[in-house]
């Protein structure tokens, strides 16, 4: 898959995009990424990006034709090519979002900055998207969040088979815990069941630890959640106890 990141300050990606998986996933192959700088997209001697906003108020706009000048050279180069704005106007990302855009083969993500993008830049995408309901000075960190995530998702970036399908949402239940040693920290002791090696327990106390999880911290996941009989009456039964117990 080929990432393409339109942005004003290319440096920023410099070290998120050479360390740890993402570093991994290029070395395999399996990513190309390709900082843009917007400003290569000016004809003006000065390279302006940004001007004040028609009506009035506070803060600059960024400008529409460098904008369109790098969207049309990306889609010249390939048609293919789906073009997303960071806005957090756009519809929130999230795990299956990030799994549709995974089966592309080429994405463009523009970062925005300053108040934002002049409006008309909606003719010339095929999307936007946030990822949360607050607000960032610029796209870059959106951006790479979802770079991030994407990335993880393309077929051999994650060593352990099957890492990628137990995790939080990807089942629409949270995950279950995770302990390594020491089997007592500080007296925090380690639940004996992982101890014991009977893997047929192990993953029926991993499942109720999600539902547990779940029904705690995100009941709104668990409503949407795909459960069997038995998840389903697991969940009655926490549900019918008192808060502290569950
Ligand atoms: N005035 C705008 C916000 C501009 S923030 C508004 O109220 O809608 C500047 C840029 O940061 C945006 O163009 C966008 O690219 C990025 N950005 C800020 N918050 C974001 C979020 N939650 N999700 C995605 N992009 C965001």
């Amino acid at each position: 898959m080929r990432i393409d990141l339109l942005t004003l300050f290319p440096e920023f990606f410099r070290s998120p995009l050479s360390q740890s998986m993402l570093q991994r996933a290029q070395g395999l192959g399996a990513v190309e990424f390709r900082v843009v700088n917007l400003r290569d997209y000016t004809t003006d001697r000065h390279q302006v990006t940004d001007d004040r906003p028609f009506g009035g108020g506070p803060g600059m706009v960024m400008k529409i034709e460098p904008l369109v000048a790098a969207i049309r050279a990306a889609r010249r180069e390939d048609p293919e090519v789906k073009v997303i704005l960071m806005s957090p106007q756009g519809p929130v990302f999230t795990q299956e979002r990030a799994r549709e855009l995974a089966m592309l083969s080429h994405l463009m993500l523009i970062c925005g900055h300053y108040e934002g993008v002049d409006d008309r830049i909606k003719y010339y995408i095929d999307g936007m998207l946030s990822i949360g309901d607050y607000i960032l000075t610029g796209g870059e960190i959106p951006a790479l969040t979802v770079v991030d995530a994407v990335t993880r998702l393309l077929p051999g970036v994650l060593g352990g088979e099957g890492a990628v399908d137990e995790e939080s949402f990807q089942t629409g239940l949270l995950e279950y815990p995770h302990y390594t040693r020491p089997r007592d920290f500080e007296g925090h002791v380690v639940p004996q069941i992982l101890l014991d090696g009977h893997h047929g327990l192990i993953e029926a106390w991993r499942r109720q630890q999600s539902l547990r999880r779940t029904l705690k911290c995100r009941p709104d996941l668990l409503a949407k959640a795909t459960l069997t009989l038995k998840d389903k009456k697991f969940v009655e039964t926490l549900a019918a106890m008192p808060e502290e117990d569950r």
